[in-house]
């Protein structure tokens, strides 16, 4: 599938850095986002740490074992699946490893949401609360499921998803990359169509926006339009105070 991207990631008007990473390949079929956390700009290396990890790896040639292994599951895309989350957990080690070479950076650690488009399917795994969502004929599906102490609570019934956007704690992970050691990334692949669009996000965009508000803006907003930057514009008038960054991947056939 031929494909199209945008990306646009700001610091917001609160804060000085920005520790959002993004990481951008049309051609290869590539792209990941990364929500930084740490002092001392630790979160910003963290988060280009795992971008660049997700680079080097899933677009290095494949593992030769990878064709044994989709043969041995019998599960379609495991296999790459399987990569992905190693490459997450190779990111969440060099960070580790970088924070011990330099104890300023001790503890950082990042969200990261990754995307591959390979032939007819897209393959998609994340760790933490950045998100990745698909849109498909005015209709807005969010494809992960936040690692957040809060969406536990949603799972168990005990709070609401309306009143999860107002708890002071609500962007308290589960896991993250690098801080927590080894992860456990959510994977998943589905088939793919032209039309289809994938967006990739920090919670910067979806603190002020509930899911259906930002599939409104989505439907409002002209199709030819740099839908990455537009979204992002949206995100800071609607008051996010965090960085916000979007990337959005248009499959054209
Ligand atoms: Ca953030």
């Amino acid at each position: 599938m031929r494909l199209d991207a945008h990306a646009s990631t700001d610091p917001g008007p609160v804060r000085d850095n920005n520790e959002d990473a993004l990481f951008v390949d049309a051609d290869a079929g590539l792209f990941a986002v990364a929500d930084g956390m740490g002092g001392h700009a630790s979160g910003e290396v963290a988060s280009q740490i795992a971008v660049d990890t997700i680079r080097d790896i899933l677009e290095s040639d494949g593992d030769p074992d990878e064709t044994r292994l989709e043969r041995a599951t019998a599960q379609p895309g495991e296999a790459v699946r399987e990569r992905i989350r190693y490459a997450m957990n190779q990111a969440s080690l060099r960070i580790r490893r970088a924070a011990q070479q330099n104890p300023v950076h001790a503890g950082m650690g990042t969200t990261l949401a990754v995307l591959l488009i390979d032939g007819p399917v897209a393959h998609y795994g994340h760790v933490g609360d950045s998100r990745i969502y698909h849109y498909r004929d005015g209709q807005l599906t969010r494809l992960t499921r936040d690692h957040t102490v809060v969406q536990q609570e949603v799972d168990a019934g005990r709070l609401t998803p309306e009143l999860a956007r107002l708890v002071p704690h609500k962007n308290i992970l589960t896991q993250s990359v690098g801080y927590h050691g080894p992860v456990e990334p959510d994977t998943a692949t589905r088939p793919i169509q032209p039309g289809d669009l994938f967006l990739l996000c920090s919670d910067g965009l979806t603190d002020p926006f509930d899911d259906a508000t930002l599939a409104d803006t989505l439907r409002r907003l002209p199709a030819d339009e740099d839908l990455a930057a537009e979204l992002v514009r949206h995100a800071i008038a609607a008051g996010s105070e965090d960085n916000v960054t979007v990337v959005i991947v248009r499959v054209l056939g």
